[in-house]
């Protein structure tokens, strides 16, 4: 897609739920928004989840719209597969250098066709089903992805040609080079999400080695329409699991971890997936070993009640190790809170670790923004402006600012949009023109 102009009132960086948002937001109100995310589709991590709780929708569902209407907005411009290198201080507003990776296909003339896929003979890891499936080495991020566009994984690309055989459109281009683009904005929105704590941290838990011990993200995958197996099967072998058991806080409240925090959303994820593997495998028993339930948000402890309700076993309990069996079934020993710290061990066909949310970017070297002692943004003044950083001019929302539900991620982005709205509205030096076109200033 060629870029519209050089100029925009607002930069949103991070394309996830809370990014779109405030970037439709901005839109809205008639203010140009560029939209800079790092991956090659935008959506972050809500396009990847099965459905929300608390009201059970579907995720792609409610997700997919706000893609289309962020990626077709006249006033939202996407860069994707970029990232910020450099920024400086330009009078009332910013000068702002971001890095177009090369997706080796060009963009304006891939139709998303598919076709390259159907010939590649390269298989690789899919990350965007946490690994358990596989994608060619040129390949669409995913069926729902924004832009639809292919790209090579370069690095693992056997250069056999097929591909540019195949492409009807003539699109692939091997020789493609990352650009520099310059982009004056008055406002930064950064909205650079999560990232969940590391299945592999604790040793105590297998050290991401136990073939049957999975994380919330890859439970989202298999519950999904489009996930890897079209079913929940074990990753091991394959098997359909009849005994499932959750481990909270596994990675969160945690100070050998460093993650001394809550990350707020993992009870109420944990409590919905075990909801809907009661209906995907009826037959299976279902267990939640957990310190507290939080249940934070409005309906939410009525959905925890409902969950107990459906028989799934909540159990008060402190894990303190997981190992498995020759028949990799991982057994779970548990301190059991409410009975003098009784301890127990049960083996599960499956083992859930509840992963807590840690921060998506550290903002500090581009752009001098403080993070907290959690590592997410700093809000120095939350209770009078939610958005606002120690930067003037530079805002931050959603998951980048702390762990947080969708529900809240979309509040503090339109809270965001309306801080930077009015921060645009402050500045009174004339804009330049709108509508001059982007200009590459070096090639890397
Ligand atoms: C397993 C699991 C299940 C969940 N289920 C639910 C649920 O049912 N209901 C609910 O309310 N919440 C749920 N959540 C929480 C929900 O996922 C988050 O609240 C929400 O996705 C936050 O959106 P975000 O846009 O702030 O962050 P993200 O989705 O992480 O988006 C951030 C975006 O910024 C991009 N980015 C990062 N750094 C840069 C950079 N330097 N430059 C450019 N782009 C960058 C990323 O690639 C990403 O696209 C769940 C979380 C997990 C882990
Ligand atoms: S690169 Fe070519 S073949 Fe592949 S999706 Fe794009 S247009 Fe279709
Ligand atoms: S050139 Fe690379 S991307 Fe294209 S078909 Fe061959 S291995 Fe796949």
């Amino acid at each position: 897609m060629t870029p519209k102009n050089q100029h925009y009132d607002a930069m949103v960086i991070g394309g996830g739920i809370t990014g779109l948002q405030t970037a439709i937001d901005l839109g809205d109100q008639g203010y140009q928004v560029a939209l800079v995310e790092k991956e090659a589709s935008i959506g972050g991590k809500m396009i990847m989840l099965s459905k929300v709780f608390p009201t059970l929708d579907c995720c792609s569902c409610i997700t997919t719209p706000r893609m289309a209407a962020a990626a077709n907005h006249d006033n939202v411009t996407m860069f994707t597969y970029s990232e910020v290198l450099a920024f400086e201080r330009n009078g009332h507003g910013f000068r702002v250098n971001i890095s177009k990776k090369p997706r080796y296909v060009i963009e304006d003339l891939c139709t998303g066709c598919r076709q390259c896929e159907y010939v590649c003979p390269i298989d690789l890891p899919d990350a965007f089903d946490l690994n358990m499936g596989a994608h060619r080495a040129i390949y669409v991020p995913y069926s729902t992805a924004m832009p639809q566009k292919a790209l090579i994984d370069i690095d693992n690309c056997l250069f056999c040609g097929k591909c540019e055989k195949a492409c009807p459109a003539e699109a692939v281009d091997f020789i493609q080079q990352p650009e520099v683009l310059q982009i004056e904005t008055r406002a930064i929105v950064l909205a650079t999400g999560f990232e969940t704590t590391p299945r592999d941290a604790k040793k105590e838990y297998g050290a991401g080695k136990l073939l049957n011990v999975v994380d919330g993200l890859q439970v989202e995958r298999m519950l999904a329409p489009t996930g890897p197996f079209g079913h929940v099967l074990r990753p091991g072998d394959g098997k359909q699991p009849d005994s499932i058991a959750y481990v909270q806080c596994a990675g969160s409240r945690d100070q050998t971890l460093g993650v001394d925090y809550c990350s707020r959303v993992c009870c109420m994820y944990a409590i919905k997936q075990a909801m809907l593997l009661s209906g995907a495998l009826p037959m299976a028993d279902i267990t939640i070993y957990y310190m507290d339930i939080r249940t934070f948000g409005k309906g939410y402890e009525q959905f925890y009640q409902n969950a107990r309700a459906m028989g799934i076993e909540f159990i008060k309990g402190k894990v303190a190790r997981i190992t498995e069996d020759a028949d990799h079934n991982p057994t779970v020993r548990v301190e059991l809170i409410d009975e003098g710290s009784r301890v127990i061990e049960r083996t599960h066909d499956m083992v859930v670790l509840s992963v807590g949310l840690e921060p998506g970017y550290n903002p500090q070297a581009v752009f001098s923004v403080p993070v907290g002692t959690d590592g997410f943004i700093r809000i120095p003044e939350p209770n009078l402006f939610p958005c606002r950083t120690d930067q003037p001019g530079i805002f931050a929302a959603g998951t980048a600012a702390g762990p947080m539900d969708i529900v809240d991620s979309i509040v503090m982005a339109s809270a965001a949009a309306s801080e930077a709205a009015a921060h645009i509205e402050t500045q009174h030096s004339p804009q330049p023109a709108r509508g001059s076109q982007e200009r590459i200033v070096s090639y890397a």
